[in-house]
């Protein structure tokens, strides 16, 4: 895809100054009061005030940027996951009317920006940019599948476990959740342990827009609790899932032992995504979209670029220029418009990625400050020799860069295939012939030129790997949909 990205729904002006009234008052928006809004739907026995159940667990949620906690939630467990299945009933509503419902949740959403910023900040550590972006996705992703599916007359499959990440709290988790609506299913959705609040706050949303409580549930609750229960129970028709290769590799062997064969599972997963900067490339843009890539999120996307290969004549140069733009690089407080990288999500991915780090000094090209307190990780360059020296994907602001020789760009791109991941790759070239060989010789399923490679766009922009990186359908892209509803029927004599 060549050229900048763009979105779909209207921006946000954040120089407006009602924009910037609302963000203030989001600012004291307590994530603590989403809390009391974590239940299962209605005809859970007892109603919502029957929620939480006695014996159920609570789970401190804290503020990355601090470490403090926000909020207490209550946890799912086997017992009232069951129940919700139990109570899970398809959504019959006719397509017009469930897309109807849809475009006025998006429109609910945007009108609620002010406290999705503050929750986002506070419970996901997110700059106010990230949320922005996030919104827009979420936003975009109801409107899409809403257009997709309103014409559509076939039967749902049933009822669909939607499991989401915490680095896409309302994006991703509100794209699952609205694919397989707009089908017609029950979702039971499962939010990340650390982003619970965001949940919350849409699935109210989702029902104040008129979705019916018994075609969407939220469970909260761990992964090896909920996700585990949801996943080994025949009642559930189909799962989606953004995560982990291995939690994927779990879910799809539970969903074997348990489920009727053919019962779908969209899962999208890690990459080892590189970028190839060669010597044509021009530096600026390329640095640009480096940083860009690697940084945003504090590279906590799955399509985050970690391995950066740069052709041997023109490496010095660029990476002085990458170490430059890293010292401007602005890391704290994610509430601060002037703020490039926030914090990563909890004390144990800090640990786990100053561990890696602390392991490989000796490859340290350059590193910048970061706050003590909170959960930050200082932006990091480290040099390696390929990417087969990246033994695992590195979920936060680390930058490995790789130099090569121009006579060995096929073996580049053959190190890169061989990893066998394929989510995104990076290209910055001017030559028209490289960029159509080495597009076409990349295993990936989002290929970016000439540009970031990080951010894809509903609608325009599907997003989806291959191999190790997800089985497809891609979400935002026109098979997403389709995969959450009922096989055609075979034809007779067929
Ligand atoms: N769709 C996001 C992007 O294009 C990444 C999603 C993820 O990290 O799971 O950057």
């Amino acid at each position: 895809l060549y050229g900048a990205g763009r979105t779909n729904s209207q921006g946000f002006d954040l120089t407006a100054e009602d924009t910037l009234h609302t963000i203030f008052t989001a600012r004291d928006t307590r994530p603590e009061d989403a809390a009391p809004l974590l239940h299962l739907g209605e005809n859970i026995p007892g109603g919502p005030g029957g929620w939480p159940p006695g014996d159920a667990t609570t789970q401190p949620i804290t503020n990355p940027a601090t470490g403090e906690p926000i909020a207490q939630v209550t946890n799912a467990d086997d017992t009232t996951v069951a129940q919700a299945i139990t109570n899970a009933r398809p959504w019959t509503a006719p397509a017009p009317a469930r897309a109807a419902i849809l475009r006025r949740a998006a429109d609910l959403y945007e009108a609620e920006f002010g406290p999705i910023f503050g929750i986002l900040t506070r419970e996901a550590g997110k700059t106010l940019n990230d949320a922005v972006a996030e919104l827009r996705e979420a936003v975009d992703f109801l409107r899409y599948y809403a257009g997709q599916g309103e014409g559509d007359t076939r039967a749902p499959r049933g009822i669909i476990a939607a499991i989401s990440p915490w680095n896409f709290p309302l994006a991703i988790f509100t794209g699952q959740i609205a694919a397989a609506l707009m089908a017609g299913n029950a979702v039971l959705a499962k939010p990340a342990e650390q982003t619970p609040l965001i949940a919350a706050h849409a699935v109210r949303l989702l029902h104040r827009a008129g979705v019916p409580t018994h075609a969407l549930q939220l469970l909260p609750g761990e992964g090896g609790t909920v996700g585990a229960a949801l996943t080994r129970d025949a009642r559930i028709n189909g799962v989606v899932f953004t995560g982990g290769t291995d939690t994927a590799r779990l879910i799809a062997a539970s969903m074997a032992d348990h489920m009727a064969p053919g019962t779908p599972l969209i899962a999208e997963t890690g990459g080892l995504n590189a970028m190839i900067v060669d010597s044509t490339a021009l530096p600026e843009q390329a640095v640009r979209d480096i940083m860009a890539s690697s940084f945003r999120s504090a590279g906590q996307r799955c399509s985050a670029l970690r391995c950066l290969y740069v052709q041997e004549d023109v490496a010095p140069h660029l990476i002085d220029m990458i170490k430059g733009a890293m010292d401007q690089l602005r890391v704290g407080d994610p509430w601060d418009l002037a703020t490039d990288v926030g914090p990563v999500i909890d004390a144990e991915a800090k640990a786990g990625i100053l561990d890696y780090l602390a392991a490989r000094q000796d490859r340290l090209l350059h590193r910048i400050a970061a706050p003590e307190t909170g959960h930050f990780v200082p932006p990091t360059l480290l040099r390696v020799a390929g990417i087969e020296d990246l033994d695992h994907e590195i979920f936060g602001p680390v930058l490995h860069v790789a130099t090569y020789k121009a006579r060995d760009l096929d073996k580049v791109v053959a190190a890169i295939n061989a990893r066998g991941y394929g989510l995104t790759f990076g290209l910055h070239t001017r030559i028209d012939s490289r960029v159509q060989e080495v597009t076409q010789a990349i295993h990936a399923g989002n290929l970016y030129v000439n540009r970031n490679q990080v951010g894809a766009t509903v609608g325009s922009q599907p997003f989806g790997g291959e191999g190790l990186s997800g089985t497809g359908p891609k979400a935002g892209g026109p098979l997403y949909l389709p995969r959450f509803l009922a096989p055609e029927a075979p034809q007779p004599g067929t």
